[in-house]
């Protein structure tokens, strides 16, 4: 495997994104300080577009998570929430982000010269994803003493049911009048449905963000969209995130038009399985573009496409779209899944990601890894690590899996 250091190729419109989340957080930290608006906080796959329609300005601490562990302070506060009773076997944007609170920190604060998080009025979770949210925000609800509300979603869905659907759309309905009260807003069908109808426009322009990936070469990279994921994750149901990724997509476009791949001679393309490691992406991106290998699809990035929200009925739509994705469906739905990826992306090669503290992210712990190769012929590796916690992760086990993956990826074609 080449050592040579490559150039990362800058994508341009990571300016205006960056502006972006930054407008974005100086608008909760301003509603946080002045109470002009009521803030909620909200799991990743939970319902932020019927938060957005009470006005709710939303937080993510999932976001927060990330920013932890891609800021590598990850794992110096970890060990707070530790010594409050939380395992260090459990989720770490759980026990980094409880840790930040305990030491009153933030990367934030550098990120975007604020203070503190914003302190929240509601919090509101699903459990599609896992329980840890729960737990996350329970820790919150203790210490804030505000309400604490949200959807239970059943987990390994093979197949959504009327039955099903109309359970969770019963939960999602049930959530209205606890934000009615805290919001001082009342509950508006048509505003509601105009959120989704941006949210949804949101999703389907990061849908084809990641599908211009299918282009050889491919004009972006998994670990770009890690980082440009951002405005679907926060800002989805708001109409400048619609607007950011039209500017991405005119500028990866260009890229496409003018035969420009994010990685420069594209010999391999690979997907990855499961969870970034945040602290990582850098040197992760730099070792497979040095062996011209361009990580071009994954799991993780395609978590923000819920082409469901379009429904006329808008709690049906949220009930469809936030237990229809991948984490929440059965080994089966997976497995399929993976499967047209890789034929969609012309994928030669797999690396899973058993991400330690995240075993509802780690697909390679049941078989499906061994399973998948067999059944499709596409090599695989697995690397051990987490999606935070650095000390879970080994640079040297992760340099040795990736370069077995290259050889193997060069033996066959020579
Ligand atoms: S899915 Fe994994 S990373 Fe996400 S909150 Fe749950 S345990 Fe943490």
């Amino acid at each position: 495997m080449s050592d040579d250091k490559p150039v990362i190729k800058k994508i341009r419109s990571t300016g205006a994104m960056r502006a972006l989340m930054a407008a974005y957080f100086s608008e909760l930290n301003e509603a946080a300080k002045t109470d002009s608006a009521k803030v909620a906080w909200c799991t990743s796959v939970g319902p932020a577009e019927l938060l957005r329609s009470f006005g709710f300005q939303v937080y993510f601490p999932e976001n927060h998570g990330a920013l932890l562990g891609s800021s590598r302070m990850a794992a110096d506060l970890i060990p707070a929430a530790t010594a409050a009773g939380y395992s260090p076997e459990i989720c770490s944007y759980l026990t980094s982000d409880v840790g930040a609170y305990l030491n009153k920190t933030t990367p934030l604060s550098r990120a975007f010269g604020i203070e503190a998080v914003p302190k929240p009025d509601v919090l509101v979770y699903n459990t599609n994803q896992c329980r840890d949210v729960q737990d996350w925000l329970a820790f919150y609800q203790r210490e804030f003493d505000v309400p604490l509300i949200g959807i239970e979603t059943p987990r390994s869905i093979s197949h959504l049911s009327r039955e099903m659907i109309d359970g969770l759309i019963a939960q999602y309905t049930a959530l209205t009048p606890t934000l009615q009260e805290i919001s001082g807003t009342s509950f508006d069908l048509d505003r509601l449905k105009k959120v989704m109808a941006s949210s949804y426009r949101c999703t389907m322009q990061w849908k084809k963000v990641l599908r211009i990936a299918e282009k050889q070469p491919s004009p972006i990279t998994f670990f770009d969209g890690t980082i440009h994921m951002g405005p679907a994750v926060v800002l989805r149901g708001d109409e400048r995130a619609e607007r950011y990724y039209e500017t991405l997509l005119t500028e990866l476009n260009e890229r496409v038009n003018s035969g420009v791949g994010a990685v420069d001679d594209e010999a391999h393309r690979l997907y990855w399985e499961g969870m970034p490691v945040w602290g990582k992406l850098r040197d992760n991106a730099e070792q497979f573009a040095a062996n011209k290998a361009c990580v071009v699809a994954s799991t993780y990035c395609n978590s923000w496409i819920f082409e469901d929200l379009a429904n006329d009925n808008p709690f049906e739509g949220m009930a469809r779209a936030y237990s229809a994705l991948f984490i929440v469906r059965s080994e089966e739905y997976k497995e399929r899944y993976i499967t047209a990826m890789a034929a969609d992306y012309d994928i030669d090669g797999f690396i899973y990601h058993n991400a330690k503290t995240c075993p509802n992210n780690s697909n390679c712990n049941y078989g499906m890894h061994r399973r998948l190769t067999d059944k499709l012929g596409i090599p695989h590796v697995v690397i051990d690590g987490d999606l935070n916690d650095l000390r879970l992760y080994s640079e040297e086990q992760a340099r040795t899996q990736f370069e077995a993956l290259i050889e193997q990826l060069e033996d066959s074609a020579a």
